[in-house]
């Protein structure tokens, strides 16, 4: 019973740490992460945005890709800041 609760909130805490890396909230995903566990660590995975010239997912908050150095904003800024 406390292994599980150790692994749950282990999923939790690796949730935020693939979130923040990625330009998302890793408050919010700390407790996305401990409502749904390894589905929320599989998700996070998903987060963040894709370059709009080579396609590699990069973080939200990146301005240039880090693959092939091109402005990841895009042709028009459509991020708009949440936090
Ligand atoms: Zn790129």
């Amino acid at each position: 019973m406390l292994l599980g609760f150790i692994i749950w909130f282990g999923c939790a805490i690796i949730a935020a740490m693939i979130a923040s890396e990625r330009g998302s909230s890793g408050v919010l995903w700390f407790i996305f992460g401990l409502f749904f566990g390894v589905i929320a660590v599989l998700l996070a995975f998903t987060c963040g945005k894709r370059c709009p010239f080579c396609a590699s997912k990069i973080s939200t908050k990146a301005i240039v890709c880090p693959k092939c150095q091109k402005s990841a904003l895009g042709r028009k800024n459509e991020e708009v800041k949440k936090d």
